[in-house]
């Protein structure tokens, strides 16, 4: 049997916190919608004591979401708490989320209390916020640097407290797959809880890289919730690559798990995101890049023409991508240059090919890339000469 993996996406929040790439009520509703089309489980939808406006705009987006669970992001504190139950009160799948750090550095530097005091004050933030509703998740912030006795006391009382769901974050993009993946196996063997129905979940930062592969490490050890955004938003570095993910469990670990994303909305959303944010996807960025289906090399043009799979893993329409593309470049070849020629209605014998073929080097060693408008003026060109 196959596990569902749920994918929390938080876009909208932790995205939203890239300097510059604040949204306005109206961009985030309609980021909403589309993540709902998407086929998320969850969406955290922002962080409503931060600002009146974060409150209205998640006060919308849980009036118009439907499919999927709105979550609101609250600090483990009363006012905090008490806010975010109201800006989703009107939710058809209302979850609160809230935190408290439980790193030693965090708490002696940051919090500045003890261990104990801390263990109360998670008591007290899940304790209340179950007051309000039974869809309550946990976060033990910078859980990759904290002391591992420590942590599963913490986790534990915060199950005890009610929380459905624990979600451990990366905070600073520390952690390496082997001793992530380790941490979530462990912790699993210790709280049989996260056999049952507490839901595993883990929130990875990409300061050096890892975001993706420490969530898959975490989902193969045991942790059953993976927090991503589109294009790998976030703060610093960003955080684990929603598309990422997706597409490695259905690319990779389809035999063991599944997720429920409709993946041919995947380029799409992270078009508007791009769009609405302001922040232009690298174009060698993994499923979602401009150059992610694009072949340029004169052997793998060549393979790709004859069949698909010879240089591609992906169906460029499971992602909803406009397809493969040849570039044609100074390092293309014959095969490449002739099925293009080809699309555009020119139809050469090999031996005809090989004059326009020179030409054709000539004018891609000057230019960077053949555009089909430049393959039109060279035929003419090569057939005017010949004449
Ligand atoms: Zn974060």
């Amino acid at each position: 049997m196959k596990d569902k993996v749920y994918i929390f996406d938080t876009t909208l929040r932790d995205g939203e916190q890239v300097p510059g790439a604040k949204l306005v009520t109206d961009e985030k509703i309609a980021l909403a919608k589309q993540l709902e089309l998407l086929g998320v489980d969850i969406m955290e939808a922002g962080f409503p004591i931060s600002s009146p406006e974060d409150f209205n705009a998640v006060r919308k987006i849980a009036n118009t979401v439907k499919k999927s669970t709105v979550c609101a992001l609250a600090r483990g504190l009363d006012e905090d708490i008490d806010v975010a139950a109201r800006s989703i009160e009107n939710a058809a799948a209302p979850r609160i989320h809230t935190f408290i750090s439980v790193s030693d550095i965090h708490i002696e530097n940051q919090m500045r209390k003890t261990r104990d005091e801390v263990l109360k004050m998670v008591d007290r933030a899940v304790s209340r916020a179950k007051s309000y509703l039974d869809n309550v998740e946990f976060s033990p912030m910078d859980a990759s640097r904290a002391d591992f006795e420590y942590l599963v006391k913490f986790t534990q009382v915060a199950i005890d407290a009610g929380a459905t769901t624990i979600n451990l974050p990366d905070t600073v993009g520390y952690a390496l797959p082997e001793e992530w993946g380790f941490m979530i196996k462990s912790l699993v063997e210790r709280i049989p809880a996260f056999k049952n129905d507490v839901v595993l979940s883990m929130h990875t930062h990409n300061d050096l890289g890892l975001a993706t592969a420490n969530a898959l490490a975490g989902v193969v050890n045991g942790a059953r919730q993976v927090e991503c955004t589109l294009n790998g938003v976030g703060e610093r570095a960003g955080n684990c690559s929603l598309e990422e993910v997706v597409m490695t469990i259905k690319m990779r670990y389809q035999d063991r798990f599944y997720t429920q994303i409709n993946t041919k909305e995947i380029c799409k959303t992270s078009r508007l995101v791009s769009e609405v944010m302001g922040l232009p996807v690298q174009p060698n960025k993994a499923v979602v890049g401009a150059n992610a289906f694009a072949h340029s090399s004169g052997i793998h043009q060549d393979g790709i023409i004859k069949h698909r799979d010879n240089f591609e893993i992906m169906d460029p329409d499971d992602v909803g991508a406009s397809g493969s593309a040849i570039v044609l470049t100074a390092r293309s070849g014959r095969a490449a240059l002739k099925h293009q020629l080809e699309k555009l209605g020119y139809v050469y014998e090999k031996a005809n090919l090989e004059p326009i073929y020179l030409r054709f080097l000539e004018w891609a060693d000057e230019k960077k890339q053949i555009s089909d408008d430049d393959l039109h003026a060279l035929v003419e060109n090569v057939e005017a000469i010949s004449k």
